[in-house]
């Protein structure tokens, strides 16, 4: 961070705090320049425990201090907290959501539930911020007054679209073929029965293909003033689940529809950067596509952590005799798939001024941050 003005930390609720996801975004938030966790809600098994008792610590190191003692509440939108992450399961997700955003709540959401909502922004500020600006369609649409839902997209797109969104600037995409290797933590927990993941491929994860196709549609489309236009690309997703904990692996081939040559489309990868604004942000990476040149990389065990786990790692970027070009890519589901993604997506709305003021503790923020 730049020198920068003394402020009051925004306080951060977190929805469906025990789950994977939760964990991670409790974990997080521990140490968070900008916010502070001080609101945790769960499920009828989790409410009323203190949330070092509710939550299955799935992550290296204890329950961080500020999050053990907070005692577990319902989903009545009352949280103690300027604005919420939910990382609720999709059953309850979507009416939790809408109730929290109705209440004044800002929502920002893992969920599936509201992203193909008309008049909701699906997220990666290095690829599409200015869909924020649907923001005052939706309050004036729903009624809401100072709340709204702002959601990142499904695990794998996260991934997929970060690497597809210099590709397109560069060379425009017509269609592509991508074929998924995803981690078992992507189906939160208990998730994926231990007889059906070790040593074993399933080849089907309910919804994914479709999630695939349909979300990058969006993401890549533009925001009229009035209404999402879809990017039309051509998309052909096969999702399947394999015994690798965390990590999702993908196997794109591309149409391009400017011919490039495999040097220049590494090059469009490798110098993807984001702008000074974003890359202040706490959580942002700077070049947040990562292109390594030996053949038998990216490696879930020995990648998916890299730039903290919010990069997309790109390797064999190779001709495709069917298509133009293919390659492999690696994002951690958890972090950039889901929670680091809304928490980039937290700060993105912080420093263009859409969380009304924090109340928390004080803290030094850069002074981009608008208000
Ligand atoms: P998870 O481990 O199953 O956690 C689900 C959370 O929702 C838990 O905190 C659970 O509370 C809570 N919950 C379940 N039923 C509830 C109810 N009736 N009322 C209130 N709370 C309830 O799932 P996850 O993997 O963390 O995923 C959370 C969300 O993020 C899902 O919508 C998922 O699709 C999405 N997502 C997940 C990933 C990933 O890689 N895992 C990536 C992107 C998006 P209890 O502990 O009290 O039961």
């Amino acid at each position: 961070m730049s020198a920068g003005l003394n402020r009051q930390k925004w306080r951060a609720g977190v929805l469906g705090a025990t789950g994977m996801v939760g964990q991670r975004l409790v974990k997080l938030l521990a140490d968070h320049p900008w916010f502070e966790l001080t609101g945790v809600a769960a499920s009828e098994r989790s409410t009323g425990k203190c949330y070092a008792e509710a939550a299955r610590w799935h992550l290296e190191g204890p329950v961080p201090e500020a999050a053990a003692k907070l005692v577990v509440k319902d989903l009545e939108p009352n949280l103690d907290c300027d604005f919420v992450f939910s990382a609720l399961d999709s059953s309850v997700a979507g009416e939790a959501e809408e109730q929290f955003a109705r209440a004044g709540y800002p929502v920002v959401s893992n969920s599936r539930n509201h992203r193909m909502d008309p008049d909701v922004p699906l997220l990666i500020p290095e690829v599409n911020a200015a869909h924020l600006n649907c923001i005052s369609a939706q309050r004036k649409n729903r009624g809401y007054d100072t709340g709204f839902i702002v959601t990142n997209p499904n695990c794998s797109t996260a991934g997929l679209v970060l690497v597809l969104k210099p590709l397109a600037d560069a060379f425009g995409l017509e269609k592509l073929f991508v074929v998924t290797l995803q981690a078992v933590s992507g189906a939160g927990y208990p998730g994926v029965p231990a007889l059906d993941a070790l040593g074993n491929i399933v080849p089907f994860i309910s919804g994914e293909e479709e999630k695939m196709e349909a979300e990058p549609q969006k993401l890549l489309g533009k925001w009229d003033g009035t209404r999402f236009i879809e990017a039309g690309l051509g998309i052909s997703a096969h999702c399947n689940r394999v015994p690798v904990v965390d990590g999702h692996t993908e196997c794109v081939s591309l149409r391009l529809k400017k011919t490039a040559t495999i040097q220049e489309v590494r090059e469009a990868l490798r110098n993807f950067q984001v702008s000074d604004e974003l890359a202040s942000l706490p959580t942002a990476v700077r070049n947040p596509v990562v292109v390594l040149d030996d053949d038998d990389r990216p490696q879930p065990r020995k990648d998916v952590n890299t730039g903290h786990g919010m990069a997309a790692v790109v390797g064999r970027v190779r001709e495709c005799p069917l298509l133009d070009v293919k390659l492999t890519l690696l994002s951690h589901n958890l972090v950039r798939g889901a929670a680091g993604a809304a928490l980039l997506n937290a700060e993105l709305l912080a420093s263009q001024g859409y969380l009304k003021s924090g109340k928390g503790s004080v803290t030094q923020v850069a002074d981009t941050v608008t208000r």
